[in-house]
């Protein structure tokens, strides 16, 4: 396949995958231009011309890829557009109502106060998929090329610069085969490559490994968020009801939780977040995500309502000291790609946002001086150590290492992290990749209280109202599996085209069709 002729593409700046992060830099950075080139006209200095910017997206709508419901801290966003409320940006409710219950396996005990660090106050209750759905076209109007259905499936290099992607080829069946629909993947060169991959990005995790950017730092580790949307009798959900929970169904060492938000039109958002970094080789995210649902006091919210979507994504936990060098030449990593989200209060939009606008700014700069190295790129970093989300990580960095010796001591040192800005009684404390933790089955079976060599739990009936099999809940994701949205629309490189020379219009509807929740 290396002879194949394949098309090109040059712009100036590629954002890969279109998440918050990816979204908020494009945006940002066409702002910055606009204002670089009033000056510019002002002081007789010169003009950023003709600067190309896309956004590519391997989901086949703008937003098709983001999981639901979630509470965000709106600051980038009142930054980004600080008219959001009149250009109606599609948040549920501000946050009005928070619980935090411990869950035995019977009982919901609630505390009394919301900890601090899950205080949700002037937040609010959003759909990522909704938000992200309606700032794609925001995004679109200021000139940003917004291109969905293209998997970047490789980086392109000169030496050691970074200096675009090729997008993946369509039209290839499950054994290699080349199919009739086969329209070679095309190549996407730009002075920048910004990596906006969400967590554990196929082309960041290649880079990252090339680069040994991860070098001297903590190996990431990962959760699994199992998400439900439900919607119930009419009048039961509290728009921004916010809750959290700890404790049952997960085991005293495995990391994680629960979380429940309020939507509009009776809408609720239910999940659990389960650490990979467990020790119990018998886990396993989604049934414990159904018998969450179980419990008691979730199976009576639940009650009366009806299952409409599903989803399930991984999440980087391992924070600052995670983080790889996230600049290099000819590229920048943003959003989960460079582990900017905040473990302790489950937020990562905000962070990815603000990331993404700070590697616009770098960029600007990047695209005034025309240089577009290693040096150049790093004052990335300086731009994120002097803001708000580098000090929320600093405070937090060491939040998810606490509970390795499980839920009771983390709790303990978490709550003495937060208040000693981070260092607990331990410091800065060292992981392992969370696989290292899991138990092999011999050794496992073999622990003082194991009923055998079988799983321990009993099987989940799944009764189809409130728990689901898996193949059931990947039919309410919406994934689509070879299937021919990409090759109906006209694949490969004529789509892009279209996209490229004021085409964009044309694949508009295909765009905002369909709007999940
Ligand atoms: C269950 C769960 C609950 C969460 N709850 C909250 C919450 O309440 N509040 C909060 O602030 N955060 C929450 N988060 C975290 C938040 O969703 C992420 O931090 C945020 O979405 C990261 O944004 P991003 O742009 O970096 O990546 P993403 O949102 O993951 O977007 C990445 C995009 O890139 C696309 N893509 C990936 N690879 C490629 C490629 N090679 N080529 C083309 N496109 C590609 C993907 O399809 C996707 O559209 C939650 C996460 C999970 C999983």
């Amino acid at each position: 396949m290396e002879n194949i002729e394949r098309d090109t593409l040059e712009v100036d700046v590629l954002f890969v995958g279109a998440g918050p992060a990816s979204l908020a830099g494009a945006l940002r950075l066409r702002q910055l231009i606009g204002k670089h080139n009033e000056e510019a006209a002002r002081t007789g200095g010169r003009k950023l011309d003709e600067i190309t910017i896309a956004v590519i997206e391997k989901g086949r709508e703008i937003g098709s890829h983001m999981i639901s419901g979630a509470v965000m801290d709106i600051r980038p966003l009142e930054e980004l557009l600080p008219n959001w409320k009149e250009l109606g940006a599609p948040v549920e409710s501000e946050v009005t109502v928070e619980d935090v219950s411990y869950l035995t396996r019977r009982f919901k005990i609630k505390s009394p106060i919301v900890p601090p660090p899950l205080n949700n106050h002037g937040k609010y209750v959003v759909s990522l998929n909704k938000l992200i759905r309606w700032l794609g076209p925001v995004v679109e109007e200021s000139d940003v090329m917004l291109i969905p259905e293209f998997p970047a499936a490789e980086l392109l290099y000169d030496g050691d610069r970074v200096i675009g992607v090729r997008t993946g080829d369509k039209g290839i069946g499950k054994e290699g085969e080349i199919k009739d629909t086969y329209s070679p993947g095309a190549d996407i060169f730009a002075k920048v490559t910004v990596l906006g991959e969400g967590s554990r990005g196929s082309l960041t995790k290649k880079l990252v490994e090339k680069f040994n950017l991860d070098e001297g730092k903590n190996p990431q580790v990962y959760a699994a968020g199992v998400k439900e949307i439900w919607e119930l009798p009419k009048g039961r959900v509290t728009p921004g009801f916010v809750m959290h929970t700890l404790g049952y169904p997960l085991p005293n060492d495995t990391f994680g939780g629960g979380f429940i938000y309020g939507m509009q039109n009776d809408l609720l958002d239910i999940g659990l977040v389960v650490g990979l970094d467990y020790q119990d080789p018998y886990t396993d995210p989604h049934r414990l995500f159904q018998e969450f649902k179980q419990h008691p006091a979730i199976a009576k919210m639940l009650e009366g309502g009806k299952m409409l979507y599903y989803g399930a994504k991984t999440i980087p936990e391992g924070g600052l000291l995670s983080q790889p060098k996230y600049f290099g030449d000819g590229f920048l990593l943003i959003g989960d790609s460079a582990s900017f989200l905040n473990s302790m209060k489950l937020k990562g939009i905000h962070m990815a946002m603000k990331s993404g606008m700070l590697a616009a700014e770098t960029i600007l700069e990047a695209l005034v001086a025309d240089q577009f190295d290693n040096a150049r790129m790093s004052r990335f970093a300086d731009k994120v150590k002097e803001s708000y989300i580098h000090k929320e990580l600093y405070e937090v960095r060491n939040f998810h290492q606490a509970f390795r010796h499980g839920r009771r001591w983390g709790l303990i040192e978490s709550g003495l992290q937060y208040a000693t800005k981070g260092f607990g009684l331990l410091g800065d404390l060292k992981t392992e990749a969370g696989h290292e933790n899991m138990k092999k089955l011999h050794v496992f079976n073999r622990r003082p209280n194991a009923p055998g060599q079988v799983p321990q739990a009993e099987p989940v009936k799944y009764d189809n109202k409130l728990t689901f099999d898996k193949v059931s809940d990947v039919y309410r994701s919406g994934t689509e599996h070879d299937g021919s949205a990409a090759a109906s629309q006209g694949s490969g490189f004529q789509h892009l085209r279209r996209s490229l020379h004021g085409g964009i219009r044309q694949s508009m509807p295909v765009f905002l069709s369909g709007s999940r929740l």
